[in-house]
């Protein structure tokens, strides 16, 4: 856990009753000694429910009435189209914001967002768990340091099988922002970014439809980015592979980092540094990604650090996933422009 999270925690409305607050976010925030004082949901059955199922006083079916209650921050989880609205409403009300991604569907959108938040003074936070894991917090340093010496290529397998619970809008509803990249390939985005330490410049892509998206909808991609320093990163994402494996590799001059089943929400995974003088397992001290994600995200509203991952940092993996589709969708190859 980051430290300074030891004072009490903060008190947090939460804004979507979801599955990923239901499976993890709750328990991270609870973790962190933070306090949940409210759920909203569309539906007022639904809330109630869910707020008793996870132990939540009070559920509301209106965010203004969720925004009045005594609370620092919100975590925003609703379904894409809605992440831009409500984090307008909870800046106007002076409240910190830790949204998930993608922040928005639109670029100006999520510019809109950050910018809210900024003229509000509150911090916002997008909620990138994989930068929070011990794995690839070990490949950053790995790189940085020179342990691979120059970079030249990286490899993200980011292939998996949507679990049937999760068939619902990411595979059917284009307005709530579904399909794979929006989904997955912004998460390689924030990754890839974390680990290199440099920018994305433009990005190829071809999409499928491999049977899960409905029409027009696209559940696997493959692709190529180029960086900044010339470094090209491959990737391949999917709703549709319940066997493959998820690794994340980066290739250098003087050596090679291979992390093995490390593109997932849980602490696990492992990093080899392979080289002249053979294969070398990194130390990694696991920890809960999103417990971490709350606990930094609470720092830096006491003024302590930033988010794990900060609003910007939202606006660009989701200018890079953008980039990923226009590319899809054109047969180009699309700049990454992030606007910022
Ligand atoms: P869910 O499908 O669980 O929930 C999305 C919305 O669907 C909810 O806000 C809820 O509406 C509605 N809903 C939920 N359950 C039901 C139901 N049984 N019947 C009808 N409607 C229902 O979304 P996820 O938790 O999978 O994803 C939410 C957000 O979190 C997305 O932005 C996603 O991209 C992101 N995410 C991020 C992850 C990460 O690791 N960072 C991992 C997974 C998701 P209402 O709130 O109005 O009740």
């Amino acid at each position: 856990m980051a430290q300074g999270v030891t004072r009490r925690g903060l008190r947090w409305g939460i804004v979507g009753a979801t599955t990923i607050a239901k499976e993890w976010m709750i328990g991270a925030i609870r973790e962190t000694g933070g306090e949940i004082v409210s759920v909203m949901s569309s539906d007022a059955e639904r809330g109630k429910a869910y707020a008793k199922a996870n132990g939540i006083p009070h559920s509301t079916r209106s965010l203004a009435t969720l925004l009045a209650k005594d609370i620092d921050a919100v975590y925003i989880a609703t379904t894409n189209e809605k992440h831009k609205a409500q984090t307008l409403a909870a800046a106007k009300a002076g409240i910190h914001v830790l949204c998930e991604k993608p922040l928005a569907l639109k670029l100006s959108d999520a510019h809109r967002m950050v910018a809210a938040c900024r003229e509000a003074g509150v911090v916002m936070g997008t909620n990138h768990h994989l930068r929070n894991a011990a794995a690839f917090r070990a490949m950053r340093e790995a790189v940085a340091s020179g342990k691979i010496g120059r970079p030249l290529f990286a490899r993200v397998f980011h292939a998996v099988y949507l679990p049937p619970h999760l068939q619902g809008w990411r595979i059917r509803d284009a307005k709530a922002g579904s399909g794979v990249v929006m989904d997955i390939t912004v998460h390689d985005a924030d990754t890839l970014r974390f680990v290199l330490g440099e920018e994305p410049v433009a990005a190829t892509a071809f999409t499928q439809q491999g049977g899960m998206g409905g029409a027009g909808i696209e559940d696997g991609v493959m692709g190529v980015v180029r960086f900044e320093s010339g470094l090209l990163a491959q990737f391949h994402d999917a709703f549709t592979t319940a066997y493959a494996n998820t690794g994340f590799e980066v290739h250098g001059s003087e050596g090679s980092l291979i992390g093995t089943n490390c593109m997932t929400q849980k602490p696990v995974g492992e990093v080899v540094l392979r080289n002249a003088s053979g294969e070398h397992k990194l130390p990694l001290e696991p920890e809960n990604l999103y417990v971490r994600s709350v606990a930094n995200f609470q720092n830096a509203v006491r003024g302590k650090g930033t988010p794990s991952a900060t609003g910007e940092d939202g606006i660009r993996s989701m200018a890079l996933a953008l980039a990923v589709l226009k590319s899809a969708q054109t047969g180009r190859e699309v700049a990454v422009e992030p606007g910022l």
